[in-house]
């Protein structure tokens, strides 16, 4: 079925460029209840049954869930938010409600809610009625199958959203999302290694200079940063059809993706 999946691919956190913050607080929020739900029970702590990332598009929110899925070891089961509705996966609900029972039965595993707002967002689907009921049933069914996920279970749901305040409040109250999570643009340093890691394969001439590109691209996502590194590539097979010529960064135009405005949620 579309929207529903196991992702294998095997990605690592030297994949990921700064987020080191981030990455230790989803290190704690995931792996742990994941890999220590016993010992957490013990010491009387409930284990977290959901964690929320949001933060502007192309900044590695998919790419961290996938790196502590791979970690752990646990099944990896993604669905899109929009693509749920789509006439190929058939009945949303259903899909939702199976993918719940799948998660459980091969646990541990984390279910991944991509444009989680797409899903259960307020008024994501337009003002039509129609559309509005069949999305109060999705957010119901899903809160019902959160509810009914124990933390021993082994279940973890992480949701991503670059629109956190289009997510229903119902689904921000704690033994739902219990934690949010701001994954924020790469800084200065994080722009510098996204670039080393998206350019460590390739012939780079002597004219780049990394500490140069970093400090122009002030604002830009870590989607467009690896997209720097991938047409400077570009440009260099287009300009030898036998690609002997080396990668140059100074003829690419430093492109960056619209501006994201952080709305005021606070993180927990
Ligand atoms: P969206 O909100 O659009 O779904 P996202 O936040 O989930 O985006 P990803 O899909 O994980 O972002 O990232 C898109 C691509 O950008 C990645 O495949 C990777 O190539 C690159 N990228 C983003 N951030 C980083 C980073 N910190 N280090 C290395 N690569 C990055």
């Amino acid at each position: 079925k579309r929207g529903l999946g196991i992702d294998v691919a095997k990605t690592t956190w030297a994949d990921i460029g700064g987020l080191d913050s981030v990455k230790l607080k989803l290190q704690q929020a995931v792996e742990w209840p994941l890999t220590r739900a016993a010992a957490m029970k013990r010491l009387g702590v409930r284990a977290p049954r959901g964690v929320l990332l949001f933060g502007p598009p192309g900044c590695s929110k998919t790419t961290l869930v996938k790196v502590i899925a791979t970690q752990v070891r646990s099944t990896f089961l993604s669905i899109n938010g929009a693509a749920l509705y789509s006439p190929y996966v058939g009945d949303a609900e259903r899909t939702l409600r199976e993918t719940f029972q799948r998660a459980r039965a091969t646990s541990p595993a984390v279910i991944f809610f991509d444009e989680v707002e797409a899903m259960v967002g307020k008024r994501a689907l337009g003002s039509s009625a129609n559309a509005d009921s069949v999305q109060e049933r999705i957010l119901s069914t899903l809160l019902n199958e959160m509810d009914g996920v124990e933390s021993a279970d082994g279940v973890l749901v992480v949701g991503a959203t670059n629109r956190i305040d289009m997510i229903d409040a119902a689904l921000l109250r704690p033994g739902r999302f219990d934690h949010v999570v701001y994954v924020p643009p790469p800084d200065y340093n994080a722009r510098k290694e996204i670039l080393h890691i998206n350019g460590r394969k390739m012939p780079l001439g002597s004219d780049v200079d990394i500490d140069d590109l970093a400090s122009r691209t002030e604002g830009f996502s870590g989607a467009d940063m690896a997209n720097i590194a991938r047409e400077a590539a570009l440009l260099a097979l287009r300009h030898s059809i036998d690609a002997q010529r080396v990668v140059s960064t100074r003829t690419v135009p430093l492109e960056r993706s619209a501006r994201y405005a952080p709305p005021n949620i606070v993180e927990r």
